[in-house]
Parts: structure tokens; sequence; C-alpha cells
């Protein structure tokens, strides 16, 4: 096996959003061809025509570029591999391994009642002799024999024994070949060394290497010369991605879609360090670390089996604090597709190292400086009637405020002074007294420092913003 180049793939289903969990299969193919100087192909699995859509395609290939996983070969296309799987089905009927099955689901609870889900398939046609036709999936047939054991660099030796394993089908009754059989055909032809993907799929892994050991010698001398992987592929199943209740991550339950966390704002190189943790961890007390160590670190042995926590806070917080670090400029231009021409404005690059302060996905920028470009605040009524309308200081410290504006000097440490002082005229802290200040200015409660930010809003602006407010409170707003 050593000598074997390595030829890994990721070999996703397009059947909905980009799954974080297939994110992190894609990062340790990635990963571990990087660094065994290996080549990592990327094949599309579009064989399930009723389930695919060509824009999960599309989702793939640019979640893919977003995280920084370039492939080396391909996309391979199932559904363009159809002279494949029809010589493998040639050479399953030719050697015996297969037979025509016309059963339904309910010709087996006729037959078995309620232990028909736990019997699985029961061989009723297994002599039968029947040919192709509508409505009958080819099935494999599993003989006795030795026990069928999956090497695992995660697992260890997985043994199944055959009489666990069921007939299965490798044919559709529509004709399509079923996913297990399209899988193993090109795991052959195209020479893979290793399979890294999900433990989801262990259980199938026994049928594919039955699959294997029948079709890999035929295919060679059917399809002409093919890449030789030199034997069975070795495998690694990652280790099951689960909630905080330990629940099993679920498209209806958690946010598992790719394409979401980056239209929230986290930055791919936070969140391929954040997959990466996702059953290993680096040495040492690091926590996210860049690609670059990631390739010269990550060891698919050091993969660990047990289901890993997706902690989306964690993975926030390290947003935050990967946001935190950027130099302002970079923060600012990191805005861009949410802010728009707004992120190149002079004043939002003097709000950038503020706004960066305190928000921890990239797509709270905006309601954080709307109140800098436009003319009238828009009032979060919540804000309003918390900080203002039902506050009794409220009228007093924002009168004093708009007074000492007109004269302070323009320094955000001098009117945090002023606010200071109108508190203490109120009888209150300054914390208290910024709320209906920073109210009157922004329109909302929570948002970037304030003094600072008044700096920068400008005398002017400051002025006649707490006098608008003082006017709409009067006027019963
Ligand atoms: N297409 C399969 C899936 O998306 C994965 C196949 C594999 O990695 O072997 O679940
Ligand atoms: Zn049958």
């Amino acid at each position: 096996m050593s000598n074997v180049p390595v030829r890994v793939r990721f070999a996703p289903s397009p059947t909905g959003y980009f799954h974080v969990g297939s994110a992190r299969t894609a990062l340790y193919n990635w990963l571990f061809a990087r660094q065994s100087g290996g080549t990592f192909i990327l094949r599309i699995e579009d064989t399930d025509t009723e389930r695919n859509r060509e824009e999960w395609v599309e989702g793939i290939y640019s979640a893919m570029q977003w995280l920084g996983l370039g492939w080396d070969e391909g996309p391979y296309r199932q559904s363009e591999h159809r002279s494949h799987y029809d010589a493998a089905i040639d050479a399953i009927l030719g050697g015996g391994h297969g037979y025509y099955c016309d059963c339904t689901r309910e010709s087996l609870v006729t037959r078995h009642g309620e232990q028909a889900a736990v019997l699985g398939y029961d061989g009723h046609c297994r002599e039968r002799g029947l040919g192709p036709g509508p409505g009958r999936a080819l099935r494999f047939r599993v003989d006795p024999g030795k026990a069928v054991v999956v090497r695992d660099i995660i697992r260890g030796d997985v043994t199944f024994e055959r009489s666990s394993i069921e007939d299965f089908v490798v044919v559709k009754a529509s004709g399509d070949p079923l996913f297990v059989l399209a899988n193993v055909v090109d795991d052959i032809v195209m020479g893979i060394s290793h399979v890294i993907r999900g433990e989801d799929l262990l259980p199938t892994t026994p049928k594919g290497l039955l699959l294997w050991e029948v079709l890999a010698p035929v295919l060679a001398s059917v399809l002409g010369p093919i890449e030789d992987s030199g034997g069975f592929p070795a495998f690694a199943h990652l280790p099951m991605l689960v909630n905080a209740k330990r629940q099993k991550l679920s498209k209806r339950r958690d946010p598992v879609a790719i394409e979401q966390y980056r239209e929230e704002g986290y930055l791919p190189e936070v969140m391929v360090g954040y997959l990466a943790l996702l059953g290993w961890s680096p040495k040492g007390d690091r926590e996210i670390i860049s690609l670059d160590e990631m390739i010269g670190e990550f060891r698919l042995e050091e993969v660990n089996h047990s289901p890993a926590f997706f902690d989306v806070e964690k993975l926030c917080h390290f947003n935050g604090e990967a946001i935190r670090a950027m130099d302002p400029d970079s923060f600012a231009e990191a805005c861009r597709p949410w802010l728009g021409e707004r992120a190149g404005s002079e004043i939002f690059r003097r709000m950038a190292p503020l706004v960066q302060t305190r928000v921890a996905r990239l797509s709270e920028a905006p309601p954080m400086v709307d109140f800098l470009f436009s003319g009238e605040v828009a009032f979060d009524p919540a804000s309003w009637e918390k900080a203002v309308a039902g506050n009794s200081h409220a009228r007093a410290v924002l009168e004093s405020v708009a007074a000492s504006s007109r004269r302070v000097e323009w320094k955000a440490e001098a009117i945090k002074e002023a606010v200071a002082a109108a508190g203490e005229q109120a009888g209150i802290k300054l914390a208290k007294a910024q709320a209906p200040v920073r109210v009157a200015l922004t329109g909302r409660t929570v948002g970037p420092p304030l003094f600072e930010s008044m700096e920068i809003l400008g005398r002017e602006a400051v002025v006649a913003r707490i006098e608008a407010a003082l006017y709409r409170m009067s006027s019963g707003g």
C-alpha cells in the first residue's frame, strides 16, 4: 500500500446546501493530499436525478473556492460515466454475482408481516432467474464466506459478518445505478488510495468492498488501463458532528449550511480553521491555525472517533477575535459585500476600528454604521421606548448634551466629560446617561463606542439629531 501514490477524492452529492460536515470531509481529504504530495479529486455524485439540482453543484464549487480548497483533478460528474457503470453491471451479471428482483416493500410485508423491516431483503428472487425488465432491480448476491473487514485508519479493523449483509440493490428498478455501485466503480477507475468520508457511510462500506473484489479485476480489462491503487483503498471514517445536546447535526434543527456562515460574515480562514478542529487538534494550546500550519501538522491517524461538537458559539467567538486582529483597512475591505460603496468611504474608514471592536460577524457592520450615512435617524421602536420615551431622565440629559455639544472641544474625551456631567446633574451614572444620547444619534441602544462615534459624526450633526429627538419626544413620538 505504501508505495501507491496518494489519490483521494471528495465526493459530494448535490442534494442541498453545502453541509459543514461535507466541508470538514473536503478539508481532511485536501490536507491529506497536500501533505503527502498526492492528488485531490473532486467528484460530483449526481446519479440521483430526482434529488440533484444544478444550483447545488455550483454551490459546491463556490463553497470550496471560498474555503480555499482547490482540487487537482475534476470536477468529474458521475452522470457522465454511465458507460463505466454499464460495464460494471455486465460484469456482475456475467460473473453470476447478481440477479433481478421484482419484490416491492409490500410484497416483503406480505411475506413477513411486521418482521419485514428487521429482516431486510429475504433472497426471494435468488433462484427465480428473472431477466431485466420494468420494475426490476438488480441485486448483488452476498454468498456465505469470510467476514468482510474494513481497515480503517481511525477506527481500526471493523468486521462485518456476511450474514449481516443482505443481497443489496445495485441498480434501481428505474435503471439508475445506485450510489454504492457508482461510488465503488469510480473509486476503482480513479485509482483511489484512501477513502476519507463521514462515518454515516461506514455501514455501506462492506457492500462496497464486496463489489470491489468482483469489479476491480474485470473493469481493468473492460475499460483498458486504469489507475491501479494496488488492492482495496484504506478507509478513514470521520466522526459524526453533533450539536450542544449531543444530537447528530440536522438540516432542520441546526445551522449547517456553509452558505449561511458565509452570508453572516464568517471569515473563510476562521471557518476552515474551526472545521479542522472537528475531530482533530493541533499540539499545544493553539486553537485556530492556518491552512499552511495544518498541512504540516495534521495527521489522519490522530483523528478522534468520538462525535465532535460543532459549537457555533465558539466559532462565533473565534470569528470575533479574528476580526479584532485585522488591520482596519483589511477589515473595511472585508465589509464590502455587506456595505458596498460605503466600505470605501472616508467616514467608514474612520469608524472601522471602532466597529471592529463590537462585531463578531461582518454582517453586523451595516446596522452599526448606517446612522452615519442617512440624514434622518431610523429609530428602533423598542430602543426609543426603553431609552428615551420611557426614561424619565432622557429629556434633561439630551438638553444638557445638546447645549454642551455646541461649545466643548470636539474630541471624544471632552464629549465623554460633557455626557458624564449631564448624567451627574440628573443623578445617574455615565452608562445610563449614554443610552438616550445613543438612541437619539443612531436609533438603537447598541452600537459602536459612543464618544468616538460622536466625534466622527461631527458637532453639527450631533446637535441637529439631539434636537430632532427632543422635538420627537415633545410631539409624543
Ligand atoms: N456522495 C456521498 C455523500 O455525499 C459520499 C460518498 C463518499 O464519500 O464515498 O454522502
Ligand atoms: Zn425479490
